[in-house]
């Protein structure tokens, strides 16, 4: 299929009727990943409360915060549904921390992408494998990098659609939605965490700072993603 069909076949649908047309779309082989942040909370709970055929997935890398477990916990509680967990692979982890230490990703760029590959890319093109649509919770605002995307693109690299469902949603849009429907989110976005990754990488940012200023806030060039969204 072809991104100009596709994106006709989204023209003027609501967020949950696009949902439901790449379901059916790409039956069996539509998948959404989440890290509990309050966007994917949304997403979640679209996809949960209307039944949609989509997986949902998440990556634990072994170094999330208790409370990213909590909202997990509360999440398959309330709408008492299965979200499939992608571990990173043993034998990589064990030899990284034995050869480099708990805290290599400190010590320079190169190190923090070789954590990040091991405890994310990796299970994450696991995750991905056989897969045609990846659905993300990814908003234009969030940084420069991800206002250059679009909320439908083909990714030539993995070889797969990619839809943001909430690229237009502003940080306020998101807030007022999870208020609204009472839905289940992280407790550290109440003390300054915006984007929350893994805890030694994560910090909470002042009010006006940069979406992502709090992610890996010790390298101050190249982007700051993990290299799950990069092509
Ligand atoms: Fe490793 Fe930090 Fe990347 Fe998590 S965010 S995978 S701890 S470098």
């Amino acid at each position: 299929m072809k991104l100009k069909e596709l994106s006709d076949q989204l023209t003027g649908k609501t967020i949950e009727e696009r949902l439901e047309t790449l379901a059916t779309v790409f039956k069996g082989k539509i998948i959404f990943t989440t890290s509990f942040g309050i966007e994917d909370q949304v997403i979640t709970h679209k996809i949960f409360t209307n039944n949609l055929d989509i997986k949902v997935i998440t990556l634990d890398t072994g170094r999330l915060f208790p409370e990213t477990y909590e909202v997990f916990s509360d999440t398959i509680l309330k709408y008492k549904k299965k979200i499939n967990v992608y571990f990173p692979d043993y034998l990589s982890v064990e030899e990284l921390v034995t050869e480099k230490g708990p805290y290599s990703f400190f010590d320079s760029r190169e190190n923090r992408e070789e954590c990040c590959k091991i405890r994310k890319v990796i299970p994450l093109s696991r995750a991905l494998a056989g897969m045609e649509c990846w659905i993300s919770g990814i908003r234009a605002s969030q940084s420069d990098n991800r206002a250059n995307m679009s909320d439908l693109e083909y990714d030539t690299d993995k070889k797969l659609f990619k839809f943001h469902p909430l690229f237009d949603w502003t940080f306020e849009d998101v807030e007022n939605y999870i208020k609204e429907h009472n839905i289940p989110y992280n407790a550290l976005h109440d003390k300054g965490y915006l984007s929350i990754g893994c805890e030694p990488c994560t910090r909470a940012v002042l009010k006006g700072q940069d979406f992502r200023s709090g992610r890996w806030w010790w390298e101050n060039d190249g982007p700051k993603e993990c290299g799950c969204h990069l092509k």
